[in-house]
């Protein structure tokens, strides 16, 4: 329902955007109006690519529980449990990303966008009430995160095995090879996120095993994790997506316009997730410790800089082009 909004919500802001004449000119001719529209663009195709992605994966659960014998309803619930932390993702990130666009369609649409007689101000006060609905975006957040401890609690998911890998790499000298192949950089980027996620849930929980951490008490420190779960499974559906898009020939847009929503959404992801370990460590560790865990942040924040104007100018330049969603 939100990314259906936030598409709808592009579509709206792009004919706008090329409507409306400022100074002799259309807006969306503007570089600022263009940074809004790729932003919208990015984030929406971000989260439907995440949905996409959970859905086919419900789906096959479903399935494989229906022809295990179980009946609908028991198979629609081992698929909601399955995916039960890819959903909470799903609905905070959806809501925000929403959000999001129809601020910006208020933005572009100046004075007319906070009349009441236009869609623009009626998206933007339809959308709010998705943050608050269905588990408000708060404990969602905190859900995701209390779902992975148990399930590693459980035994039915290994993050200890990984976070000790980590912990090793990180004692060892760094590599400095250059990843190879089509979306090499991307690739690593993702296993990379992977790491310092799993660094710095890991010393959390090394902390509360310890007696030295109450994390039920961190309630930022989860939050802190909780956002870079949401950035890991945005940017890695979306590499997953534009890499079977590489594949086809009759798709709606160039490849490089792909690339280019790919490329943006992890430099920026990249520096969320920089701030959000960095936050989350320094919340609890101190003095050598929290050294060693910030030099693991900054061997896994490697994704190479990226020139985000001109990319997201060229994302623009599409849904200009097509005057409204186009991918
Ligand atoms: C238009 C609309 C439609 C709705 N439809 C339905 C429906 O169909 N079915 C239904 O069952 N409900 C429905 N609701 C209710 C909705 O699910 C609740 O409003 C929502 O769950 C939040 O509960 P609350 O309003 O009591 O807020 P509160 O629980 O008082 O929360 C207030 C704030 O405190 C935060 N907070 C609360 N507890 C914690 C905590 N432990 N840790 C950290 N932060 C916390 C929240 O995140 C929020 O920011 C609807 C609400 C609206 C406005």
């Amino acid at each position: 329902m939100s990314i259906g909004g936030a598409k709808k919500v592009v579509d709206m802001a792009t004919k706008y955007a090329n409507e409306r004449l400022q100074f002799g000119q259309p807006i969306g001719s503007f570089g600022a109006i263009q940074y809004k529209l790729a932003e919208m663009a990015i984030r929406s195709f971000a989260g439907e690519s995440a949905m996409y992605r959970t859905s086919q994966l419900m789906q096959d659960k479903k399935a494989a529980a229906a022809a295990a014998g179980k009946t609908y309803g028991q198979a629609m619930l081992e698929a909601a449990e399955e995916y039960a932390i890819e959903c909470s993702i799903l609905k905070v990130f959806g809501s925000e990303v929403t959000d999001y666009c129809v601020d910006e369609n208020v933005q572009i649409h100046g004075g007319i966008g906070f009349s009441e007689e236009y869609p623009a101000a009626r998206a933007y006060r339809d959308s709010r009430i998705s943050r608050i609905y269905e588990g408000t975006n708060e404990i969602n957040r905190l859900l995701m995160v209390d779902q992975l401890f148990k399930r590693a609690m459980k035994g039915q998911l290994d993050i200890v095995g990984p976070a000790w890998a980590v912990q090793k790499e990180l004692a060892a000298m760094p590599s400095f090879d250059k990843p190879e192949g089509d979306y090499a950089e991307e690739k690593r980027a993702i296993a990379d996120f992977k790491k310092i996620i799993l660094m710095t849930a890991g010393a959390g929980a090394k902390m509360q095993m310890d007696g030295k951490l109450n994390l039920k008490e961190e309630q930022e420190v989860l939050t802190n994790v909780a956002d870079m779960f949401i950035d890991l499974f945005a940017a890695e559906s979306m590499l997953l997506r534009v890499q079977k898009l590489a594949g086809i020939h009759n798709k709606p847009q160039a490849q490089e316009v792909y690339d280019a929503m790919l490329q943006v959404f992890l430099h920026d992801a990249t520096a969320r997730i920089t701030k959000n370990a960095t936050d989350a460590l320094a919340s609890f560790a101190e003095g050598d410790l929290l050294k060693t865990f910030l030099m693991g942040v900054k061997r896994f924040t490697k994704y190479p800089p990226v020139n985000v104007k001109e990319k997201r100018r060229l994302i623009a330049g599409a849904l200009r082009e097509a005057n409204g969603w186009c991918f």
